[in-house]
């Protein structure tokens, strides 16, 4: 399988000539409410691969793509995505949070899609050249960030189930307000999954992959119904393992201070949130264990006070607390049902590192402007 990547290809993503940008007014207008996901940059980077190997790389204008009606993406979703954040210091330098993970994760999604792995140099390097081309738009202040999106998908026009022949690379970028608004941070509350799984084992649930998320929507639904804000799942084969809720990983506090998050299994996403989280516990002096977490030591563990905080994490929230655990009949609260002192304590030195209000001890912050 043409897979792999070159070991000598060398992409530059160099910006194109005349891309239009839009006016300060409007960008400062975009830039003060930004939201999330809504407004976009003016350019992305590209890249397409053939069998012939990876081309066509620049910086180009953040517009519509043209499409054939039977690019196989359309069809059978073989599509995998990132998702970082840049943000901006108070010198104004402009850094990304450990993107080399995010290039690592990507391969290995591409690798489980049948797509080929775009080095992470060339990963690398097309942020670095979108942050640049769009240095305009990275927010100032709080926690807000740009939040870039690559993405790789089968563009080739063909019918045939089989691994695409032409596949297209993009990395657009989308200036992000903190999560929470100005307010404070408000725990949510999860509906537990009763009928829908998210991941089996030997699917698909370690790739990050749009199909994933396809199939979590109606579980997501179900639990706006509900009147909850997420929905966790159980594993596929028991129903009894706790996995993790639709994009965010899940972290249990126990009331001896150790923390608790499910093990990978091959059916969970490997947040890099979630490392972090767990590297930032032992920095803080806590046991952590990495191990199967049964659904009834979350739901009794609120009621006996042996669980005292759940948070979820991942990159667009970073670090949630989560209150209510609803099922059909029951609602297990942790502690008092507001935001622990653990999670606060976590969120906190993460955010700080982020954005270089502590020191980066791990290295974690690479520069990119
Ligand atoms: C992206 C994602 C996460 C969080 O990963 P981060 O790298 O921390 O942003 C968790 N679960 C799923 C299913 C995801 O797609």
């Amino acid at each position: 399988m043409p897979t792999e990547p070159d070991a000598d290809v060398r992409l530059d993503f160099p910006l194109a000539d005349g891309v239009a940008r839009r006016g300060d007014a409007e960008r400062a207008g975009i830039l003060d409410a930004p939201g999330f996901g809504k407004h976009f940059t003016d350019h992305m980077a590209r890249a397409v691969w053939t069998p012939d190997g990876w081309g066509e790389d620049a910086v180009v204008a953040h517009a519509p793509l043209v499409l054939s009606p039977a690019a196989a993406v359309l069809h059978y979703a073989q599509e995998i995505f990132e998702g970082l954040k840049a943000y901006r210091h108070e010198d104004g330098s402009v850094w990304a949070f450990r993107p080399e993970a995010n290039a690592r994760r990507f391969a290995r999604s591409a690798r489980r899609l049948a797509l080929p792995v775009l080095p992470e140099s060339a990963f690398l390097r097309s942020i670095e050249q979108l942050v640049a081309a769009d240095l305009d738009w990275v927010p100032t202040g709080g926690e807000n960030s740009l939040y870039l999106r690559p993405f790789m998908f089968a563009s080739e026009s063909f019918l045939g189930v089989r691994p695409a022949k032409e596949v297209t690379y993009l990395c657009i970028a989308s200036p992000a307000g903190a999560y929470f608004g100005d307010g404070e941070i408000q725990p949510v509350s999860i509906w537990l999954s009763q009928e829908y799984t998210r991941a089996a084992p030997g699917g698909t649930g370690a790739a990050k992959c749009g199909g994933n998320y396809a199939a979590s929507l109606q579980a997501q639904a179900e639990a706006a119904a509900h009147g909850c804000d997420q929905v966790a799942f159980l594993d596929a084969v028991e129903s009894r393992w706790v996995e993790e809720l639709g994009g965010m990983n899940l972290f249990f506090v126990l009331d001896d201070g150790t923390l608790v998050t499910p093990e990978l299994t091959g059916t969970i996403l490997e947040g890099v949130t979630r490392t972090s989280v767990l590297q930032i516990a032992r920095d803080l002096g806590h046991e952590v264990e990495e191990r199967r977490v049964d659904v009834a030591e979350w739901r009794d563990g609120c009621a006996s006070g042996r669980v005292r905080e759940v948070f979820a994490c991942g990159t667009a929230a970073v670090v949630t607390p989560v209150g209510a655990l609803v099922e059909p009949g029951s609602r297990a609260v942790p502690g008092d049902g507001g935001t622990g002192e653990v999670t606060a304590a976590i969120r906190r030195r993460l955010t700080d590192v982020q954005l270089g209000r502590a020191e980066d001890v791990h290295g974690w912050m690479h520069r990119l402007v």
